[in-house]
């Protein structure tokens, strides 16, 4: 009976580690504004800035089952990364298309 109750004191105590583990996983995830190791340099630190650009509307075939139109606005999304101690920097552009109204009928 003795020994039962000493694992069920280690479980809890694994459990608590794990609970407090679980946050810094989440940052890690987070894809931009989080700060990384240069693969360069080995040394400094990359940052990750994303911005858009408007770049105007498009209309495909509705996909709400209507006939008709739905109406897209279309973003560029340019996302920089840059080394604060070597030349590293990369950019990376792609198109996002974001959801404006329902034209069908
Ligand atoms: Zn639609
Ligand atoms: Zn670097």
């Amino acid at each position: 009976m003795k020994t039962l109750k000493r694992c069920l004191m280690l479980m809890l105590v694994v459990l608590m580690l794990l609970s407090l583990a679980a946050p810094a996983f989440a940052v890690e995830v987070e894809p931009y504004g989080v700060v990384r190791r240069c693969s360069k340099c080995m040394t400094g630190t990359v940052s990750m800035y994303e911005s858009r650009s408007y770049e105007g509307k498009t209309r495909s075939n509705c996909e709400h089952g209507k006939e008709g139109y739905d109406v897209y606005a279309i973003y560029e999304v340019t996302i920089r990364e840059s080394c604060d101690t070597c030349d590293y920097s990369s950019v990376s552009k792609n198109n996002e298309r974001v959801f404006q109204r329902c034209e069908g009928h």
